[in-house]
């Protein structure tokens, strides 16, 4: 089987089992933006906890206002706290260019947008692709851990490098491309459901066809 048949293969199948859902949880394009930095190494019930102590409604003008101390202090719950304000404070930096407008970033191509979000101190990866994905409507397929394992233990040659697994993705299913947040929102259902730590292949929809590799 080549790598885009199992890639088509298994999002298939999650797509039967689970249906449609809208997965990020928030439809507030700056709150998901500080949601992304917020919920590194964390999980979204403490990301919740932080963003219930910043202004609301929250917006780049009220949390630039905040001094980083006190904005650390706000985010605590969220864990890594002085290293997330200074990472909130680097964003809000480079959003200032663009006057915090959104629309001002419709111009600008993903791949460029994402160089950019790069530049940021504190935005890996990961996060740029959720804020291109979830925030700025220029879906960039979202790898992470857990499309990694279940993608491994299924049978694909994972690359390691983010940007190549990345790209395999998003040459596989570019024409899907406004689902990619749909699709992480699989990968996250399903590595929580099924294809954790202690993976319960007995019940798990892609039991049929799946490699169950150690990983
Ligand atoms: S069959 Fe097991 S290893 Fe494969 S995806 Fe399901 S839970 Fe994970």
């Amino acid at each position: 089987m080549t790598s885009q048949t199992i890639i088509n293969d298994v999002f298939r199948q999650l797509e039967d089992h689970y249906g449609y859902f809208d997965w990020w949880p928030s439809d507030h394009p700056f709150e998901i933006m500080v949601g992304a930095i917020l919920v590194q190494n964390t999980n979204w019930r403490n990301v919740d906890k932080a963003l219930s102590n910043l202004p609301a409604p929250l917006t780049p003008q009220s949390l630039s206002e905040i001094e980083l101390d006190d904005l650390a202090q706000l985010i605590r719950p969220s864990g890594y706290y002085n290293q997330k304000a200074i990472k909130l404070q680097a964003l809000l930096k480079w959003f200032e260019r663009y006057d915090y407008d959104h629309s001002a970033l419709a111009p600008i191509n993903m791949v460029a947008l994402r160089n950019e979000l790069l530049e940021i101190k504190g935005v890996g990866n990961e996060t740029a692709d959720v804020i291109l994905t979830y925030a700025l409507n220029k879906p960039s397929f979202v790898v992470d851990a857990y499309a990694r394992r279940i993608f491994s233990r299924y049978g694909l040659n994972v690359p390691k490098n983010y940007d190549k697994f990345r790209l395999l993705a998003d040459g596989t299913l570019k024409h899907q491309s406004a689902k990619y947040g749909y699709f992480h929102g699989l990968m996250v259902e399903h590595g929580q459901q099924f294809c954790n730590k202690k993976p319960k292949c007995d019940e798990c929809p892609l039991g049929a066809k799946c490699q169950k590799l150690e990983v």
